[in-house]
């Protein structure tokens, strides 16, 4: 196996191609190499790329790591990152390699998909900015070609006001969603819903979004309806981690719990 050590984006984008795996803080790919499930020709250590952990307002580089994100992000984003694996995974672990592995568990992908954000990805030949329902195709599977890295994510500048993330697991610390979701809230009543782990990618509930978007000060019998309507639209599997039926419920449960933090009747 060989490494390759670019000092800058030029040279890291230049680098890429067919057989070249890029290597961020390692914390899914070197797991997937331990264990023998993949043996990469050539990997493109990214650590020295020191545009790629730059943070500008909206604008947050791939190489931003979970502790850093844990401390200074966006309330909900910041939530989600205080869950992902431990201390020592939060200060490895980044951003673009969490997007960039997809898997339908990813903590970070709830929010990017709540306040519709892009992933931004360079190659040679330019930069694009792909919406987050163009980017994740599937379980694992992305719109980003080999000759291309991820060098952002991309969030819009008017964030919702309020905006809060949970996630249900077998346990409270070091552990895997079971379904994760955010709720996003405005003042004029505009809501999102976004969940993880019960698709293959992350998913908004829109029958959802748009029953509760009409009330202005929800009813308890409303929120019962929003949480019925949360189970119905996900689409969960059975798998060694939970059953349908579990992970239907518990998203309704979450997603209305959520809701009631953004509304302010339940403490964050
Ligand atoms: C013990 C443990 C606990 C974990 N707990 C959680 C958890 O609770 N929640 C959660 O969501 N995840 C969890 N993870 C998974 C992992 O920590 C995160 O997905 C993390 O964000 C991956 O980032 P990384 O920088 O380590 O990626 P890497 O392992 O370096 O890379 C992951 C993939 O992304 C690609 N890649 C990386 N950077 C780029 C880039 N800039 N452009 C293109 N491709 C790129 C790599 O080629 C690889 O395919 C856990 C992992 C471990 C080992």
């Amino acid at each position: 196996m060989e490494t390759l050590y670019p000092h800058n984006l030029d040279e890291a984008v230049a680098a890429l191609g067919e057989a070249v795996t890029p290597l961020a803080g390692g914390t899914d790919l070197m797991v997937e190499v331990n264990f023998g499930h993949m043996r990469p020709e050539r990997v493109l250590a990214l650590r020295r790329v020191e545009e790629l952990s730059e943070w500008h307002a909206t604008r947050i580089g791939a190489g931003v790591t979970w502790r850093r994100i844990e401390r200074d992000g966006p309330t909900a984003l910041a939530q989600a990152a205080r869950t992902v694996g431990s201390p020592q995974i939060r200060n490895a672990g980044t951003i673009g390699g969490n997007v960039a592995t997809a898997s339908p568990a990813g903590d970070g992908h709830p929010f990017l998909a709540a306040v519709d954000a892009s992933i931004e990805l360079r190659s040679v030949s330019g930069t694009r900015l792909l919406p987050w329902h163009e980017f994740f195709l599937g379980v694992k599977e992305t719109a980003r070609r080999h000759d291309e890295l991820i060098t952002a994510v991309v969030l819009p500048e008017d964030l919702p006001d309020r905006h809060e993330f949970a996630k249900v697991g077998v346990r409270n610390a070091m552990v895997i969603s079971t379904t994760c979701c955010v709720v996003t809230r405005r003042p004029d009543g505009r809501t999102t819903v976004a969940l993880g782990s019960v698709a293959p990618t992350p998913m908004r509930a829109r029958r959802a979004e748009a029953m509760i978007s009409a009330e202005a000060r929800p009813s308890p019998a409303a929120l019962d309806e929003f949480a019925r309507l949360v189970s119905a639209e996900v689409q969960p599997i059975t798998d060694h981690r939970s059953t349908e039926a579990y992970r239907r419920h518990a998203s309704g449960v979450l997603a209305r719990r959520l809701l009631e933090r953004c509304l302010g009747r339940v403490a964050s």
